[in-house]
């Protein structure tokens, strides 16, 4: 404080200065002139080598609707202003633009202007084409857990800047989940002074509670004592059971990136949903997800982040879906440098740039092997776009119907792009897409967050006001009474989720497809064992699915079956061998999880005589001393 105090000028007129989490919020009576003279800001930072926010004092901030007019007078209609979110714990303004360039200091727009007049500090995000009621959803309830969050921002800061209690560093992991196996991932990173959780998912194939969840009972930490939970994507094996952590007593903070958010809470939501109607396990209500969302803190990537008194938090790119993110952390005054790749790819897609591999210092590190094994390597991305155009072209050209069934985040967007670029330039047969699920809410997320998309696509969402997921060829079913014109006599694609035909509207499709030799399922994502995607994939002749009624229905499966490998947001082997061999300092050990067992041996053996580092692949409920 007397540092701030001392480097604060009187005219700031600083009324407050308080922790809000991770920052130290500087409450402010005059924010124009921090605004202006945003030296004093980065004085403090480079001092205190802490994060430091300017916030305004609410007796400045004008009313809701007043603060609306003021900002639709001052912003410029070219900008398409058309969604203002108030955040009251923070203070700030989201504003969403269709051009939210036009609202930057570049491009002359007086962000400082706006917050002097407002009293409120203005945000501006990417409005999607289509509003996300994911994102909505969000808003909603940070806003109606205003109180809440104003608490638990001051009580977090408290406690990550707590003193430290010891001098001594050891660094401790212990693994609860997607060891020698994939699913529920989980791990628990112990050190002298903090407890924190990376991944806390879900096994979706397995029937039994001791191989579905993270063995928390085994770690022998009751939630009060974690720190923090850091979730690296919004798939369900990485995050899928954290809003039971809330149920089951945790109040501390999430820590993930920006569209991780409502990318999980949409799947959350979906997963208690799917839970309800066929009466699987509810491990969890909404009420829970809402108490999650008020918790979580999301980050860029590339912000170092204070999560506990002796450790440091960086996300970066991890290619892998919308958000994905490897973790870093700095343990330690310089001790240990833990990386966990979460999931990852080692190579560009045609949504992400490649992991980023350049961190500043790495002795751990934790890596995914999914395809871990020698004979895993994935064809070239041309040569597996070219089979997938193949697969289709038959098919259409017949006259009959190609269903892939596919997962909402991340393939369908990819999956989009392809099919609107081969039909565009005539490669592709020219067929409506009609597409059905969580698929246009998912991305209309990956609009709205288009920074965390590859440098191209960004440039054409952002730059040029180009959304590069619509397309003449492309018609959205928002409802089951819609699904005639997909039915409709001749060719079509037809995507819907869920991508291992376990329920959703893919099924009524499905229902509708499979009988006809003409038509073709397409599977573009992996099938896990157990499921009817499988089962279809294998040979299956017939199906039984379940009707609404609870009766048992049997379907004639006599339509082509195919899948089209190398889709994929993982590493393949030849991948991860090489993101390995690009971190430094030298590794001083490398763990090996999520992937089968003999791919988490294979893996491990090969980075140990590849690289000479001393390699492990644990099981689920090791404890392994890392430093
Ligand atoms: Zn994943």
């Amino acid at each position: 404080m007397s540092t701030i105090l001392n480097n604060i000028p009187a005219d700031a007129q600083i009324t407050r200065i308080e922790y809000e989490g991770p920052r130290i919020a500087l409450y402010t009576r005059n924010p124009a002139f921090l605004h202006k003279n945003s030296y004093v800001i980065s004085d403090i930072v480079n001092t205190l080598k802490k994060r430091v926010v300017t916030r305004t004092e609410k007796s400045i901030r004008k009313p809701e609707s007043d603060a609306r007019k003021i900002l639709e007078q001052l912003i410029p209609p070219d900008a398409g202003a058309n969604g203002y979110f108030f955040d009251d714990a923070l203070g700030e303004i989201i504003v969403e633009a269709a051009k939210p360039r036009l609202l930057s200091t570049e491009a002359g727009f007086d962000l400082g202007n706006a917050m002097d007049q407002t009293g409120w500090k203005v945000r501006v995000r990417k409005a999607p084409h289509i509003p996300s009621t994911a994102i909505q959803n969000v808003y909603y309830t940070m806003k109606a857990e205003s109180d809440t969050r104003e608490k638990f921002y001051k009580e977090l800061g408290e406690a990550i800047f707590r003193p430290r209690l010891t001098s001594t560093e050891h660094v401790t992991i212990k693994t609860l989940g997607a060891f020698q196996e994939v699913g529920r991932s989980c791990l628990l990173i112990e050190t002298a002074e903090s407890k924190v959780m990376l991944d806390c998912g879900v096994h979706p194939g397995s029937r039994y509670t001791w191989d579905a969840y993270p063995r928390l009972d085994w770690a022998d930490v009751s939630p009060g004592e974690i720190d923090a939970i850091i979730i690296s994507h919004a798939h369900l094996d990485h995050m899928g059971f954290l809003p039971a952590m809330y149920k089951y007593g945790y109040d501390g903070p999430v820590y993930c990136t920006e569209p991780t958010l409502p990318l999980m809470t949409l799947l959350q939501n979906d997963f208690v949903k799917i839970a309800q109607i066929e009466g699987g396990r509810l491990i969890y209500e909404q009420k829970d997800i809402r108490d999650e969302i008020a918790h979580t803190i999301t980050l860029p990537y590339g912000m170092v982040t204070d999560v506990s008194p002796d450790i440091k938090l960086v996300f970066n790119n991890a290619g892998h879906i919308l958000g994905s993110a490897t973790v870093h952390l700095h343990i330690g005054d310089g001790a240990h440098n833990i990386v966990y790749t979460g999931d990852y790819k080692y190579g560009r897609t045609q949504l992400f740039d490649s992991a980023t591999w350049n961190y500043p210092r790495v002795e751990t590190l934790i890596t995914e092997s999914t395809y871990g094994a020698k004979e895993d390597i994935m064809p070239v991305r041309e040569e597996v776009e070219a089979t997938f155009v193949n697969a289709i072209n038959g098919t259409l050209k017949a006259g009959g119907k190609v269903l892939i069934p596919i997962p909402a985040v991340g393939r369908a967007q990819e999956i989009l792009l392809v099919l609107d670029h081969y039909m565009k330039s005539k490669i592709l047969v020219e067929a409506p897409v009609f597409m059905e699920g969580m698929i246009s809410e998912a991305t209309a997320i990956h609009v709205s967050y288009a920074d965390y998309l590859s440098r191209e696509l960004r440039a054409k969402i952002l730059e040029e006001g180009v959304n590069p997921f619509t397309s003449e060829y492309f018609t959205e079913v928002e409802h089951p009474t819609d699904r005639e014109e997909a039915y409709r006599e001749g060719p079509a694609i037809i995507m819907a989720t869920s991508g291992m035909l376990e329920g959703g509207p893919v099924l009524d499709y499905f229902e509708n497809i499979a009988p006809s030799e003409r038509n073709k399922i397409l599977f573009v994502s992996y099938q896990v064992q157990g499921t009817l995607g499988r089962r279809v994939l294998d040979g299956s002749g017939q199906a039984s699915l379940m009707d609404e009624g609870g009766k048992i229905k049997i379907v004639d499966v006599k339509c082509q079956v195919q899948k089209v490998e190398g889709f994929s947001g993982h590493s393949d082997y030849n991948q991860i061998i090489r993101f390995v061999g690009k971190l430094r300092p030298k590794l001083q050990l490398v763990l090996v999880n999520h992937g089968d067992k003999r791919k988490t041996e294979n893996l491990a053996y090969a980075i140990q005589r590849i690289y000479r580092v001393p390699t492990m692949h644990p099981a689920v409920q090791e404890a392994i001393r890392v430093y």
